[in-house]
This record gives C-alpha cells, structure tokens and sequence, in this order.
C-alpha cells in the first residue's frame, strides 16, 4: 500500500482541423480562402472556434481581424455554445473517490471513465492523503498516523471481507467466475475509505471546463479537487492560451492557490 501525496493529469487527446475540409468549404461558399477567412493560424482550438463563429453570420473574411480579440468578444459577450466546439481528455491518476464524487457532479459537456472497484481487486489499493496533511506538512504528524491506521484497518477489513464472502457466495450461484467476483468485490468494497486511489478518464468541452475551473478552483473548494482543477488550467492556459489566458492563479494565506476567470460562466 502506497500513500499518493499529489496527483497527476495528463491531456491525452485533444481537437485538431481538417484544413482540406475547412478549405473545401470555404470554396463551396465562395468566400475567401483559409489565411483570409480564418484568422487563428496554427492555433487549432482558437480556430475550431472562430470556423464555428464565423458560420452564424457568414463573415469569413469580414469582421475582426484579430484572433484573441475575436475570441475575447466571443467570451466578453457569453457566447458560450462555440466554445463546445473544443474538447480535452484528461486522465487523472492519484486522486481519491472524494475527488472523483466530486467531479462526475459536472455533467454538461463532461463524459467519464472511472476505476471500477466491482471489476478491480482494491486489495493492494494505493490511498491519497489529503492536502491539509500531506507530506511535509509542518505538525501534521499526528493527523497522518491517525489516517495511516485507519487506512490500514480498512484495507484489511476489505481482504477479509473479500475471503469471507468467497466462503458465503458458492460458485454454484453464478453463471461465471466473473459475475461472482463482481459481487464479493461489490460488497467488500463498502468499507473503504474515501481516500482509497482511483483513476479517471475524463473529457470536457472547453466551456464546460472554463465552469469547472471557476467552481472547483475557487477558495470554497476542496482542496484536492482545486488543486486538480489547477493543474488542468496550467496545462491548458499552455495548449490553448486564448481560450483559457483570461483566468489568474493567486495564493492564498494557508499557502493554497486559487483560479479565478474575467470571464464567468460563458
Ligand atoms: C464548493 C462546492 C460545494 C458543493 N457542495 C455540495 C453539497 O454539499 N452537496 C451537493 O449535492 N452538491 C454540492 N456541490 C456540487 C454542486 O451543487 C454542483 O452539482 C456541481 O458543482 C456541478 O455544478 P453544475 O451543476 O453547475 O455543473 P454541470 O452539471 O456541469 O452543469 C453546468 C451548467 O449547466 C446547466 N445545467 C446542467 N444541468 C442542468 C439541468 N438539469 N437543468 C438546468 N440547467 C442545467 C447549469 O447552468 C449548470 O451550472 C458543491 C460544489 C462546490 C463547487
């Protein structure tokens, strides 16, 4: 059994441009070509977006010519819908079931792949200690021998429970080996604790990750959960700068950070 002190995002996938497409359909509609009509260049999620625009009015060519004052309306204004348009997929390792609960709570624009602790033997689960007392942490000695022993008594309450129900769930109940160790896991599984680890597949549009980020990176926030949340935006203010430049990190006085956008709830 390992103790996770922090946790780790990772942007696996995230949305690119057909530019043969874009072109093609610029030609259909007779308006200019790509350099002229789309003005993000190379930035692909910015394009995404002003491509999506620009269709309501047909103002390929027209209109703003600058890409981050053009995207800086968009947000100014609250046209969100276009920013639905640009998707990133996270795989979040090193968090905890209280995270996790948390988070699948975002259901517009959000879609998740989680751990399954029915199908996973949590025997030799890892346990995420919480921020407040993680490693480090001047006076928190206590407070993490007092988790360390409760985890430890949960783990082994959780193996036992697991051979015990093998000796109550006889073989002969189940159709397959699998359905039987689905339900000794199932059961077992209801004394773990809420910091055993869990991994989370999860991808969002980016308006409804600008929300996230404003919601769970706010100082009322969990701490594990804002601290995940600002991971995420430190990745994306570097991938796509314009869609997420507007939000600042400051620091408050227990030494935690906090997200806040110009922007709210586009
Ligand atoms: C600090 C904090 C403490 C919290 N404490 C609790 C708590 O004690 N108990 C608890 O149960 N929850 C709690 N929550 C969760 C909270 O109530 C929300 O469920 C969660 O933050 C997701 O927010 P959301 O619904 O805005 O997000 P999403 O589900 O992603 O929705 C985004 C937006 O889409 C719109 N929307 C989505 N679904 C609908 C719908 N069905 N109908 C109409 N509009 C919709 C809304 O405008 C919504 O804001 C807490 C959240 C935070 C940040």
């Amino acid at each position: 059994m390992a103790l996770i002190n922090e946790p780790t995002v990772r942007l696996v996938s995230r949305t690119h441009v057909d530019w043969d497409a874009v072109a093609a359909f610029l030609d259909d509609e007779d308006v200019p070509p790509v350099p002229e009509s789309i003005r993000a260049g190379e930035d692909e999620a910015a394009a995404v977006i002003e491509i999506s625009a620009r269709i309501c009015y047909m103002s390929y060519g027209k209109g703003r010519k600058d890409i981050a004052d053009f995207v800086t309306n968009l947000l100014s204004k609250g046209d969100g819908s276009v920013f639905e348009h640009v998707n990133y997929g996270f795989m979040v390792t090193g968090v905890s079931r209280a995270l996790t609960h948390e988070l699948v709570r975002h259901r517009a624009g959000f879609a998740y792949s989680q751990r399954s602790q029915r199908f996973v033997n949590e025997s030799d689960a890892d346990f995420v200690v919480p921020p407040a007392i993680a490693e480090g942490g001047a006076g928190t000695e206590k407070a993490r021998e007092l988790l360390e022993s409760a985890i430890e008594q949960s783990q082994n309450s959780y193996k036992a429970l697991v051979s015990e129900l093998y000796k109550v769930l006889p073989e002969e109940d189940f159709e397959a080996t699998t359905d039987r160790r689905k339900a000794v896991r199932q059961a077992a599984r209801a004394v773990l604790p809420n910091a055993t680890e869990t991994k989370i597949f999860v991808t969002a549009n980016v308006r409804a990750l600008r929300h996230f980020i404003e919601m769970r990176g706010a100082a009322f926030a969990d701490w594990e959960i804002r601290k995940v949340a600002l991971m995420m935006l430190r990745i994306l203010q570097e991938e796509a700068p314009l869609l997420f430049g507007d939000f600042t990190i400051s620091k408050l006085p227990d030494g935690t950070e906090i997200a806040a956008p110009i922007h709210s709830k586009v």
